[in-house]
């Protein structure tokens, strides 16, 4: 077996070592970009109203934050806007939907879900020119997932009395609906799906960032013949948001976004009829056990923090090891960071693709000055970074206090905080110490102790010896200021229903 050069760990501004000849230049990639070929959309678009698309007066451009070039204009939706989509889902509301079988609605869900699987590669390269995430991961999560969930509530549409037994369950009415821009076209199926499946209509607000796929979507449910008002779909800012939560014929409002938006549209529904979901922030804990088996929970972490350029609100942005074999695994991490490839996000080998704004980056860049600031050592990724375009070298923090900023506040980008524990004690009691709870990952060859961990951490979603895993069919949600109610499973239609 030949020598294997010395690994330790990178830090930055020291210079290139064995490990970048090894992996980086004698294992680079040759580029494989996605063809955007067979790609079409037009050049502005309005609002999906009534069945039809409408022109706005106001417009805006959505970037793509790859090469900083406007992708397409949209209207923003005023509140007279607003008004009439919120009009048109009533009437579509009373006229059709909340008559109409379930086994008639499931037909249309079905539908749906089938005519995403055959648009899924333009879905894909849409999302990813829009909103900045690898192809292979809007092609092999994004969209995959998007129709599981249309196929899955589908399912339910007909069989709402055997989700909950003994009860006799109905539609609430109109379902204001207001989504992020790291899983758009995602985030768009999680409200839609199960809303629609339990009978209500809907009127949904996409991201600023990211309103293209749900204009393609839009196109889908007009193929698919939906009724028209059924779900509406209004492009626009948090003022339209806004102007949806605010609404007075609306009857429940389903918010995923930051903790701040979140506590604002919890302050303007309080005393209202609206029933309210909220999806929030994160700051999911990673826990390392020295039992664990330490390749797969690197790859874990890896995966946890740097997929989706860390725009996920479940991920695992803190980093709990034991302190017997944290030496191992930071160094472990410390060469994996500089073999992931951070580029053109339409490239199919690309690792981490572009941030989705500049704001976002900046935002980034300010917290891990913080970390500097603030004492912890800092490990970041060499790699090249495209000369335009918003992007982020994968980062990890080590030396990190509890108090730290970074240790608390959600980042919402390629950056990890490291910290060590010494006792199972110590661990439950850092992972709970945030003021979010939203996802936490166990990682230990002992299944007692995964059960054991689990009941003690205060989050919604937990993984044990895996991470970022997701499926239709589980709930998925937060406790503490992560949010409340559940999306996903049986559980995501209960939001949606009144059971009687
Ligand atoms: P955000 O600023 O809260 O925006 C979310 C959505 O709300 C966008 O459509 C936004 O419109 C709209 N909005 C902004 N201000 C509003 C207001 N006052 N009233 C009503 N709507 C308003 O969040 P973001 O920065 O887009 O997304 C990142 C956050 O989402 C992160 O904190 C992340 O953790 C969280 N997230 C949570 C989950 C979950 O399931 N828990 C999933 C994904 C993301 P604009 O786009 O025009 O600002
Ligand atoms: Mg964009």
């Amino acid at each position: 077996m030949s020598a294997q050069p010395e690994l330790r760990v990178e830090r930055e501004g020291q210079p290139k070592k064995a490990v970048d000849l090894l992996f980086g230049d004698l294992w680079g990639y040759a580029p494989a970009p996605e063809s955007t070929g067979p790609v079409r959309f037009e050049k502005r678009y309005g609002h999906f109203i009534d069945g039809e698309f409408v022109a706005g007066d106001k417009w805006f451009a959505s970037v793509n934050p790859a090469t900083e070039e406007p992708l397409v204009e949209v209207a923003e939706a005023d509140e007279a806007m607003v008004d009439r989509a919120v009009q048109s889902s009533r009437k579509a509301y009373d006229k059709y939907w909340k008559k109409m079988k379930g086994s008639e609605r499931a037909k249309y869900i079905f539908r749906i879900a089938r005519m995403i699987q055959e648009r899924a590669r333009e879905l894909a390269i849409l999302e990813s020119m829009d909103g900045g995430k690898p192809i292979k991961e809007s092609r092999d999560i994004d969209v995959p997932l998007a129709a599981a969930h249309f196929f899955y509530y589908a399912g339910w549409a007909d069989k709402l009395e055997y989700a909950f037994p003994g009860g006799k369950p109905q539609p609430i009415g109109v379902a204001g609906q207001i989504i992020p821009w790291n899983f758009p076209l995602l985030m768009a199926a999680w409200k839609l799906a199960p809303a629609l499946a339990a009978g209500n209509c809907c009127v949904l607000k996409p991201a600023e960032t990211t309103p293209l796929t749900a204009m393609k979507l839009a196109e889908i449910l007009q193929e698919a013949d939906l009724p028209p008002g059924v779900v509406n779909i209004v492009n626009g800012f948090g003022r339209t948001g806004a102007a949806i939560v605010n609404h007075a014929d609306v009857d429940k409002i389903a918010f995923t976004g930051s903790t701040d938006v979140g506590k604002i549209i919890q302050r303007a529904l309080a005393g209202t009829k609206k029933r309210l979901t909220l999806e929030l922030g994160g700051k999911g804990a990673n826990i390392i056990f020295e039992d664990a088996p330490i390749d797969q929970a690197v790859e874990g972490i890896i995966d946890g923090i740097f997929f989706n350029q860390g725009h996920v609100c479940c991920a695992g942005s803190r980093l709990l090891v034991e302190e017997s074999v944290a030496e191992t695994v930071i160094r472990k991490l410390g060469h994996r960071i500089q073999t992931l490839r951070v580029g053109d996000p339409l490239d199919k080998n690309t690792d981490v693709g572009a941030i989705n704004s500049k704001p976002q980056l900046e935002k980034i860049q300010e917290l891990v000055d913080s970390g500097v600031d603030q004492g912890a050592q800092k490990h970041q990724s060499r790699c090249d970074l495209p000369a335009k375009g918003y992007f982020f070298r994968p980062t990890f923090f080590t030396d990190v206090s509890p108090s730290h900023r970074i240790a608390q506040e959600e980042i919402f980008g390629p950056v990890l905080s490291v910290m060590t524990f010494r006792t199972p004690e110590e661990a439950i009691e850092r992972a709970n110490n945030t003021p979010y709870g939203l996802s936490a990952g166990i990682w230990s060859d002992k299944g007692s102790k995964l059960f054991k961990i689990a009941g003690a951490m205060q989050a919604g979603v937990i993984w044990g010896n895996t991470f970022n895993k997701f499926d239709p069919t589980s709930p998925f949600g937060g406790y503490k200021e992560s949010g409340f109610g559940r999306e996903g499973g049986r559980h995501g239609l209960l939001p949606y229903l009144e059971i009687g």
